[in-house]
């Protein structure tokens, strides 16, 4: 805290870690050693630059970027770029502290990175975003590599952008290795990977739910946010058989009593995805309520999905949705309860998934991505699927492993930072001092 006064976000996501680790590594003096904890929440390596491009005006921009290269204790960095006015150094810090932990728990041979800038790609047009990819890759193409650096999308970061800055970075570097995931699957992406994160999510909720004998069918549903995640997560939701209730953008949300529909998502999907439009045109179309300035907390549910931003669950939404009945928090956005809302969670017996634990899809399947690029092979939709739902039933055996209780539940937050670290430190004691 002393060295970091000014990075909230990141000081709170290294007390969550390290709130779980310390009892751990108090009893595994192993860990103790080798100042393991202070070197994991010191980055590798931070690159800050400038991007200057030409709007449609005519008119020279000028915005800060970032790529946190956090930790290649297991494998190359890796982790998504996000593009959004709120992006600083605490934000990106944070983002690449927590994927390190997630990249562990997948399985996968993926170090933890994450990266952005405070460019805002609403109200642009297509030509603007890529003029501002491109002058980005410039200068990010020389830190990336197949095996040193592999970003993918996050906010702000679809396959769109993602296409721009490969395009730059092939030019640059003439090598059509692949150092993007998230890509259009026509030049090397997986089928799945924009799925992935949603899906993935709520295979874990299917996970937690099934341990204790249930399942989704027939469960009221919350999503917040409209993006890539909700998007999926509503998707995956309704295809087992819930009641989705809501979705949100960051001027409110929309409450749908009768629940979404397959229809009804395809049009959500596009007024976000192709008009670019915002939730309250999509509660307008459909005669739905739109609640301006509204979470979606308040809305009665067996079980919530944040799927939006960091921090946007603080410790009152939590305590009214333990009081209206709550069964189940998974996060499908990074961190977005607060410290205390989680704690409140776990405290009254609500299944809750931190998003390291139950976001991780979305990386996972980018580092099959990876995989199919490096064998010059692309699998089927399915077989993807498959290896999704596999790695979810993994990470969750893992939470199991290191976060189970003697009364018989289990704490997830502790097991996903502990399983998490475990992986990560071991590489490091084997690597030495470096
Ligand atoms: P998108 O840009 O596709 O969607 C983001 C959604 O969240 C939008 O509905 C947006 O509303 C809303 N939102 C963004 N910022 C805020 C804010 N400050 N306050 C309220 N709402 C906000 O992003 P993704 O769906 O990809 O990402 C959502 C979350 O999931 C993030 O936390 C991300 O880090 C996490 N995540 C994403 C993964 C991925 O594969 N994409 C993987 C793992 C985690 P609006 O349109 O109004 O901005």
């Amino acid at each position: 805290a002393a060295r970091d006064p000014h990075q909230p976000e990141f000081l709170q996501a290294v007390r969550e870690v390290v709130g779980s680790l310390w009892p751990f590594i108090q009893a595994n003096p192993r860990y103790a050693r080798h100042a393991l904890l202070e070197r994991l929440v010191e980055p590798e390596r931070v690159i800050q630059f400038r991007v200057s491009w030409v709007d449609d005006k005519g008119q020279a921009r000028v915005n800060r970027a970032f790529r946190i290269q956090h930790s290649s204790a297991i494998g190359p960095f890796k982790g998504g770029m996000r593009f959004h006015p709120s992006v600083n150094l605490s934000i990106l810090k944070f983002l690449a502290f927590e994927q390190t932990f997630k990249n562990a728990l997948t399985t996968l041979p993926m170090g933890g990175g994450k990266g952005g800038s405070d460019f805002d790609p609403k109200g642009k047009s297509d030509a603007e975003v890529m003029r501002f990819c491109q002058a980005l890759a410039t200068e990010l193409f020389r830190h990336l590599g197949p095996d040193t650096d592999v970003p993918a999308g996050d906010i702000g970061v679809g396959g769109r952008e993602v296409g721009f800055m490969a395009g730059m970075y092939k030019k640059l570097s003439n090598s059509a290795a692949s150092v993007f995931t998230g890509k259009d699957p026509a030049f090397g992406g997986s089928l799945i990977r924009p799925e992935a994160t949603g899906y993935g999510t709520v295979y874990f909720v299917r996970e937690m739910l099934a341990r204790n004998g249930q399942s989704l069918e027939g469960k009221r549903v919350s999503v917040s946010g409209s993006g890539n995640v909700a998007q999926y997560a509503i998707e995956k939701a309704l295809e087992l058989g819930a009641i989705v209730v809501t979705a949100s953008d960051s001027a409110g949300t929309v409450v749908d009593e009768a629940g979404f529909t397959p229809e009804k998502l395809a049009a959500l999907m596009h007024v976000k995805n192709e008009t670019r439009g915002r939730i309250e045109d999509y509660a307008r179309e459909h005669g739905l309520r739109y609640e301006a300035g509204k979470r979606p907390w308040h809305v009665p549910v067996d079980i919530a999905l944040p799927c939006a931003t960091q921090n946007e669950l603080d410790l009152d939404d939590a305590r009214t949705l333990i009081a209206n009945g709550v069964q189940c928090v998974a996060e499908g956005a990074n961190m977005p309860s607060t410290l205390e809302a989680a704690e409140a969670f776990i405290h009254a017996g609500v299944l809750y998934a931190p998003g390291k634990a139950s976001n991780a899809g979305g990386v996972a399947v980018s580092g099959l991505e990876m995989s199919q690029n490096a064998i010059r092979l692309s699998w089927a939709r399915d077989e993807v699927d498959q290896r999704l739902r596999g790695i979810m039933h993994s990470i969750h055996e893992s939470c199991l492993r290191y976060g189970s209780q003697p009364d018989g539940t289990v704490n997830y937050l502790n097991g996903a930072n502990i399983a998490g670290f475990v992986k990560v430190a071991d590489s490091m004691l084997a690597q030495g001092i470096v």
